[in-house]
């Protein structure tokens, strides 16, 4: 491993379909990290190593990748760029210093590119951006910096003059280099030259550096100061400045390419180095002492007590292997290792860099790495890990609720129990994904983020773990919410076998429509038993928490609630109840707030984007109005119109083969949860059959 400012951990995010993997598979290649390049077309892309992402050609499953670029040592990450797997993406925005954001240079910024480059935002994931397909007929690079404005409101900065359609083939002229990539023959191996200027051009691109220059300097005093002054900007000021602004999220660099043709990836490779973060130029995550409450201000450095982050898990035959990013201090093999979740201290089998699916097996790794840590049983996604010693908690990451079904049944019923244990791998696996079983339909119910989703679930359970099953038909994950506040302050009783339990709770319930998931504030104020008192509150969110995954009404898990606790005494001694007598009283709570209260059933909402030739707009549109969807947008270009919609997810089930029948195959789309809205009273009749 080399230093860490030596090392960058990126990321590579886009729409589908604009170039991610072959980028990624391309950048393996021409780092000498593999032979030849792997090809999408053909299936046999490295990083799409799953027999499933290789049959459906999209990348579903993240893979992180180490490959050295001159002294740098980089580790690239990859995403998926299906909805359905936004998760995935959220997840990996968390860990990574930087992404490259590919967009596909005849098309611009899409509906998906633009999910992303939020998520990017919101993390703190410095960003940089690659035009690919300029080999593409309708390559057009100054609509597509356009719409990086419009779209993404960033602020794009050309560092390359793109050269189309010269006899010698493709040439990209570098602005703050003042170099020229020439590239010859067309497939896979087209080479790459290296030459300065020539003097027929030289005065075009001066001026465009120069345009270069400006842009950055009206962020960057310090460059500001040496362009007003008149000097020339060296390539070193001018990239250190460039760099800054990046760092600083103020303007957006914009590289181009063909990575079909492997046009264009080594100055890629090289602005990587040059303009995204290194582990020391990024703030780490927060952190608390666990006993004390303090705050722990992590560092990069690897004699410091081991702190780390799981963001990822994939069961193998050979058992889990937990994706860490190293924060703080180093893991060995051999270590004891604690879980700040599941609070279990477990030890480190082994630990690999990872080559998509061939590993190396190294004996120790530091802070600024991501590893690959063979050993943990109950690791979870998201699970932060600190030493046996020095023990300290992190956040816990929220993932959005699933939205949608399907019962899944054995086809042998001695495969039953197979069935339930590998739903759990797959559960620790995706924190997305979820099931349950219907005690009274004896049914078992798998939900996830959508119908690919779903499918792709389906798929492994098949061919990873060898379980024939059936599958039900998709179908909406309902929840239930409150329609006004309500607050209870009384004594929750019950008879056990030789004593009673008895509790008295002040817990006040409200509506809050701004979040999804149940909100929990615990007021019980510390008094005398300040151990008991830790361990109780805890255990009221927990309980609560617990209570509320499935709803007093239907048992659909409740949502936009906020749940606030005031109090809790153990009513006969007026003492603080034990753990047991307050989760026991909670849950009586609970279900009585479904007799008191008038509950509703909220169904999930997606925001639809899609694109369809003008042709076939009119029949999309009336069809997405049938389903009672309210239509936000239409825009139209170039005979390519592009919708925005909100529709309620239980109407958009199959909806791919129906927009397939509307357009002739021409559209496509994608959905993401929007948010959950009250069912009317007559979809509310039907979905409890009284109607
Ligand atoms: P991803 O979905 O973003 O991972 O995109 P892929 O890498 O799977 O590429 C999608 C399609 O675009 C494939 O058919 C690629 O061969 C094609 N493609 C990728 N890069 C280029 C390029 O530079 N030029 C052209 N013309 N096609 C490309
Ligand atoms: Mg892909």
């Amino acid at each position: 491993m080399s230093s860490p400012a030596n090392s960058r951990i990126f990321g590579i995010a886009a729409h589908i379909d604009a170039g991610k993997t072959t980028v990624s598979e391309r950048m393996l290649f021409i780092s000498g990290v593999q032979y030849r390049p792997g090809s999408v077309d053909e299936g046999t892309a490295t990083m799409d190593y799953e027999d499933e992402e290789r049959e459906r050609g999209i990348t579903i499953h993240a893979a992180a990748i180490r490959l050295p670029w001159k002294d740098m040592s980089y580790t690239l990450v990859d995403t998926p760029g299906h909805v359905d797997f936004t998760v995935e993406v959220e997840r990996c925005m968390r860990v990574l210093d930087g992404v490259v954001l590919v967009f596909d240079v005849s098309s611009g910024v899409e509906a998906q590119s633009e999910t992303v480059y939020r998520q990017a935002l919101a993390h703190n994931v410095v960003r940089i951006a690659f035009l690919n397909k300029l080999d593409k007929v309708g390559a057009d690079w100054e609509q597509s910096l356009d719409s990086i404005r419009t779209r993404l409101g960033a602020e794009p900065v050309s560092l390359q003059v793109p050269l189309l359609g010269t006899d010698s083939g493709i040439g990209l002229a570098d602005l703050v280099n003042r170099r020229l990539y020439s590239y010859t023959g067309s497939r896979a191996d087209a080479s790459c030259r290296v030459s300065n200027w020539p003097e027929h051009s030289r005065d075009d691109w001066e001026a465009a550096r120069e345009t270069l220059t400006e842009q950055v300097a009206s962020q960057d005093e310090e460059l500001l100061e040496h362009f007003v002054e008149n000097e020339d900007v060296g390539a070193d000021q001018l990239e250190a400045a460039i760099r800054r602004q990046t760092l600083a999220g103020s303007i957006l660099p914009v590289l181009g390419g063909a990575a079909l043709k492997g046009i264009g990836v080594e100055p890629l490779l090289d602005a990587i180095g040059a303009y995204l973060p290194g582990p020391l130029d990024v703030s780490l995550p927060r952190a608390k002492r666990e006993t004390s409450g303090e705050d722990v201000h992590l560092q990069l450095d690897a004699t410091l007590p081991i702190v780390g982050q799981i963001f990822k898990l994939v069961t193998t035959r050979h058992g889990a292997i937990a994706w860490v990013r190293i924060y703080q201090g180093a893991l060995s093999s051999g270590d004891q290792i604690r879980n700040t979740r599941s609070r279990k201290v477990e030890r480190v089998q082994g630990i690999q860099i990872l080559h998509a699916d061939s590993h190396e097996s190294i004996d120790r790794a530091v802070a600024g790495e991501i590893v690959a840590v063979k050993g943990f049983k109950h690791a979870r996604t998201g699970d932060g890990l600190c030493s046996a010693k020095h023990k300290i908690v992190f956040p816990a990451w929220d993932f959005p609720l699933p939205v949608i079904s399907m019962a899944v049944e054995a086809k042998k019923v001695e495969d039953r129990d197979r069935l339930i244990d590998s739903f759990q791998l797959l559960e620790s696996e995706d924190p997305t994904m979820g099931w349950s079983y219907n005690e009274e339909t004896g049914q078992l119910l798998m939900s996830g983020m959508g119908e690919l989703h779903l499918q792709v679930l389906a798929a492994k359970l098949q061919r990873d773990f060898h379980v024939e099953i059936n599958l039900g038909q998709p179908r909406v994950a309902y929840r239930e919410s409150l329609s006004a506040p309500y607050r209870f302050c009384e004594v929750f009783s019950r008879k056990l076998p030789g004593r009673e339990v008895s509790v008295f709770l002040d817990v006040e319930f409200t509506p809050n429509p701004d979040e999804e998931l149940p909100v929990i504030i615990n007021d019980l104020v510390a008094e005398k038993e300040k151990g008991l008192f830790l361990v109780l509150k805890e255990t009221a969110r927990k309980a609560l928490e617990t209570e509320l995954a499935s709803g007093p009404m239907h048992g659909f898990p409740m949502s936009q609630i906020k749940a606030r606790i005031h109090s809790c005494r153990a009513s006969l001694a007026d003492s603080l109840p034990s753990p047991e007598d307050l989760e026991l009283a909670l849950n009586l709570l609970v279900r009585e707030l479904g007799r008191r209260v008038e509950l509703s059933i909220l169904e999930p909402w997606m925001l639809v984007e899609l694109t369809v030739p003008e042709d076939y707009l009119s029949p999309v549109l009336g069809d997405l109005q049938a389903k009672g969807g309210s239509i936000l947008q239409v825009e139209v270009q170039s005979k390519l119109a592009e919708v925005r919609a909100l529709v309620a997810l239980s109407k958009m089930l199959a909806y791919s083969t129906r927009l397939r029948s509307l357009s002739q195959g021409r559209g496509s789309y994608s959905m993401k949860l929007d948010r959950y809205r009250e069912l009317s009273q007559e979809a509310r009749k039907q979905l409890l059959g009284l109607a």
